[in-house]
């Protein structure tokens, strides 16, 4: 396991801007868990993933000991899924160590995998839901990733098995034109539609990291009592400020996207598109690394809580956003599943 690179000038951020605004309880509601044994033993992550940063896994007790250092004193709890990589081995993937108390977790999903496989995986390591994602439902039909659509993401049987179940799913939707594309809009309401006894939390406000991308895109999928959104890597304050104003607040979720968010940089906006900023050598979707080390980085973690925080909310805003409203969606999911913790 590599140390985590906290750094003298993390801690000072955390000391002069965090310490005493932030609420005493944060709920992640997006990370990546999975140990490298979930993957065939010739698999190597590619060299500039972040994820060989960490040795190709990312370790529960790891990411426990990165809240800690980087958010010392306060409790995080989370919601924890493997990396959706087609070659993960997904029942190996869905082991993963929840108590329904401070860890909750997710089971990975491909429309091809039946629900006599999955019922069992969900029940067993007693998971509140599922978290799907483009390339796997791309495998599956056979067809390049940009091609996938949410429609594909969830075979007819899962969704029967997810509404009668009540399960939750984080969702990541597809398609290059994201939360603006009018076949995600159409498609996002129609899940909601077709499936009212699940919860589905569209990750990344819906991939929407720059306002021309959000801006008049919320309209429909507000009114689906059972769509949320989850603020993983969102760091701008427009787009923030815009879900707020403009979707239920109570159905809006704090996630981190950890491990990707222990690298230091900065997502920005650049003339209606968005680039990663990176202060550290991985590529993560559009990155732009700054090999001459121009600028001095923080954490993407610290940058999703600075924007939170930047957005001028009281102090029960801020924990709503930050803690209850995931809490309470993820306890009141697993007390009815498993009973009381
Ligand atoms: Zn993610």
């Amino acid at each position: 396991m590599i140390y985590p690179n906290v750094s003298t000038e993390d801690r000072a951020i955390f000391r002069e801007e965090f310490l005493g605004r932030l609420p005493g309880q944060i709920f992640d509601s997006h990370v990546h868990v999975f140990k490298k044994e979930i993957f065939p033993p010739e698999y190597r992550p590619p060299e500039k993933s972040c994820y060989a940063k960490f040795g190709g896994e990312h370790r529960l007790e790891f990411c426990r000991q990165m809240y800690r250092d980087l958010l010392p004193g306060i409790e995080v709890k989370c919601n924890c899924f493997a990396t959706p990589d087609p070659q993960a081995d997904r029942a190996a993937a869905a082991a993963l160590a929840v108590d329904n108390r401070n860890v909750f977790g997710m089971a990975l999903l491909g429309p091809d995998d039946s629900v006599a496989e999955l019922s069992p995986l969900i029940e067993q390591n007693r998971l509140v839901g599922f978290k799907p994602y483009p390339n796997l439902a791309a495998a599956a039909a056979g067809k390049p990733i940009r091609e996938a659509q949410l429609a594909e993401f969830f075979s007819p049987a899962q969704l029967e098995y997810i509404d009668a179940a009540g399960l939750l799913c984080v969702v990541h939707i597809p398609r290059p034109g994201r939360l603006a594309d009018p076949l995600n809009q159409r498609q996002m309401v129609e899940l909601c539609e077709k499936c009212p006894g699940g919860q589905f939390i569209f990750a990344h406000i819906g991939r929407a990291y720059y306002m021309q991308n959000i801006v008049g895109n919320l309209k429909d999928l507000a009114q689906c009592p059972n769509a949320w959104l989850d603020t993983a890597m969102v760091n701008h304050q427009g787009v923030l400020a815009y879900t707020l104003e403009h979707f239920p607040r109570q159905r809006i979720i704090f996630g981190s996207d950890a491990p990707i968010a222990w690298l230091h940089g900065k997502s920005v906006e650049v003339n209606h598109q968005y680039a990663y900023l990176m202060g550290e050598d991985f590529r993560i979707g559009s990155a732009i690394y700054d090999s001459e080390q121009v600028v001095r980085f923080a954490p993407f973690f610290y940058e999703q809580l600075r924007a939170i925080l930047q957005l001028g909310l009281n102090r029960t805003e801020r924990q709503n956003l930050l803690y209850q409203n995931a809490f309470e969606l993820f306890q009141r999911t697993a007390r009815r599943l498993y009973g009381e913790n």
